[in-house]
């Protein structure tokens, strides 16, 4: 018999909700890793031409140097689960608006599976897309590192916590010029996620509920 996950990657294989991603896919990639619940996921932009060939998300320098700082920071990259907003080929690009929102679900529904405890989004759009009762959701990435969002389910009219979201900056940033800083952030990302996985108890709201982190220099 298939599991929830199963049905919900077979129903996203069979997506064409994307004009443009669906022309320019070779595959679904629809994410990896052990499901586990209370653990860690993983979500990313989407996949570009390098994921698509091999089926997998966060492959070349960015993924190899995103998964080597986590584990530095006591992260195990291999007990996490890996995905993204969108899953098809965006070239390279940012996934669109329109794109986003038509896969949002499917990211939603993974994660009421999945129900980790932390969810690290690496860049805005995945920050953007679970924390979706924040303020003000054209923030920028900027503005939404240097916080965590409590994102839970309404059931019955009762907020039930599901995860902790952390924001951090995208893999592509620690691989380019200036990557000091990035990289310096995502240590501390990384240090409070996993704090936040073997640590304290996520408290708070799909409604969602945003709190400063202390970073020693001021949340941006
Ligand atoms: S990106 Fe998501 S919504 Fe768009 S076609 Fe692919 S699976 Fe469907």
């Amino acid at each position: 018999m298939s599991s929830p996950l199963d049905k919900l990657r077979a129903k996203a294989e069979a997506c064409d909700r994307c004009d443009e991603l669906v022309a320019a896919r070779s595959r679904v990639v629809f994410g990896d890793g052990p499901v586990a619940k209370g653990g860690l996921v993983v979500v990313g932009d989407g996949p570009g031409p390098k994921e698509d060939r091999r089926g997998r998300c966060f492959l070349g320098a960015e993924g190899k140097k995103a998964r080597a700082m986590m584990a530095e920071a006591g992260l195990d990259p291999a007990a996490a689960f890996w995905t993204s907003v969108v899953l098809c080929n965006t070239g390279g690009r940012a996934p669109l608006p329109p794109e986003v929102d038509a896969c949002k679900f499917r990211l939603r529904r993974t994660l009421d599976i999945l129900r980790p405890r932390v969810v690290l989004a690496f860049g805005v759009h995945a920050a953007r897309a679970l924390c979706v009762s924040a303020p003000k959701t054209h923030r920028t990435m900027r503005k939404l590192h240097g916080y965590i969002y409590d994102v839970g389910l309404k059931v019955r009219g009762n907020r039930q916590v599901i995860t902790v979201v952390v924001p951090t900056w995208p893999p592509r940033y620690l691989v380019r010029d200036g990557a000091a800083r990035f990289e310096a952030d995502c240590r501390e990302d990384f240090a409070r996620a996993k704090a936040l996985l073997y640590g304290a108890q996520a408290t708070g709201a799909w409604f969602c509920r945003e709190l400063p982190v202390d970073y020693g220099k001021g949340a941006r």
